[in-house]
């Protein structure tokens, strides 16, 4: 047998193509703004291929790029003029930070209704209370992937590696809310593998590269590798063993071309939603 591959790549064209076609039907852009602090080289790649897609899809969109030693104070005054901005409906504040100023601190200032990181602690909250909100991008796009595919998700038995704010708990909310059977796994689980044989859904998201293997995998299970590594000669690659999975699960999605491009047009889906929601259309 040989897995289904789930084309992220192809679901978030789609999407970014939608969203394209819903913005050029708007009497205004929707305004994203991203901050970044200093120059972590990977951010640095996020931030453009974000730009481009926004761009692409007729937001208006810009990128604040302060100094490595920006203050806590200095960033915290900046998120509140773009909190206070008409024309801002979206915020991103990027991660990582410089060590000077504190993640939780930066997330914490940015306004919960132009939070389209999802990551403000209001959002999550409503998230785990199965209330609507802004939800992380990542999780969402893999939600779409998986009803773009018509799994069903009603019942089943999910496992989610990982419990990041980022990925992995929210990713578990929103399998909950879907009506699987949950269980996430971190590093304190106790037989990981058996736990992941037992899934009919496996959503990998640990940064450990291939490290979930073909036989911790269910015959015809549904494979969502999150995880992003660089080998040290170059090449990317997942959480999960592609080429041993590919011939046990039902489906999968691949590294590269996966969960990846979903993140950004997530992005722009929940910047939109944001703005719609703000202006009250
Ligand atoms: P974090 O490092 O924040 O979290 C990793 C999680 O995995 C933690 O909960 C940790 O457990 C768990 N973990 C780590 N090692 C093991 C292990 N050996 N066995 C079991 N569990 C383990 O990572 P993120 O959630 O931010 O990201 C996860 C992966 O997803 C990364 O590869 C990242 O690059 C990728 N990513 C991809 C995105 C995309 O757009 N496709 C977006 C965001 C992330 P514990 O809590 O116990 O420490």
């Amino acid at each position: 047998m040989t897995a289904r591959i789930l084309d992220g790549k192809a679901i978030a064209a789609r999407l970014r193509a939608g969203l394209a076609a819903r913005v050029a039907t708007l009497s205004f852009q929707p305004g994203l703004r991203v901050v970044r602090v200093g120059d972590d080289p990977a951010s640095g790649v996020y931030v453009r291929n974000k730009d481009r897609a926004a761009a692409e899809a007729g937001f208006d969109s810009a990128t604040i790029h302060l100094p490595a030693d920006t203050t806590e104070a200095a960033l915290l005054a900046t998120i509140a003029r773009l909190n206070a901005d008409p024309a801002v409906d979206g915020i991103l504040v990027q991660l990582p930070l410089p060590a000077q100023i504190r993640a939780e601190a930066a997330i914490a200032a940015v306004d919960p209704a132009k939070d389209v990181d999802g990551f403000h602690p209001i959002n999550a909250g409503r998230l785990a209370a199965g209330q609507p909100g802004l939800v992380p991008c990542t999780p969402r796009g893999v939600m779409h992937i998986l009803a773009e595919s018509g799994i069903d998700l009603r019942g089943a038995r999910a496992v989610v590696l990982g419990r990041s704010q980022i990925v992995g708990r929210p990713m578990a909310q929103l399998l909950l809310g879907a009506d699987c059977t949950v269980t996430v796994a971190h590093s304190r689980t106790r037989d990981i593998a058996a736990e992941c044989r037992r899934a009919e859904v496996l959503v990998a998201a640990v940064g450990r590269a291939e490290m979930v293997r073909g036989d911790w995998i269910a015959p015809g299970a549904v494979v969502v590798d999150v995880g992003i590594n660089r080998l040290a000669d170059g090449r990317l690659v997942g959480d999960v063993a592609y080429a041993e999975a590919l011939t046990v699960a039902g489906a999968i999605t691949p590294v590269p071309g996966g969960v990846g491009p979903m993140t950004i047009a997530c992005l722009l889906e929940n910047t939109l939603e944001a703005a719609l929601a703000r202006r009250g259309t």
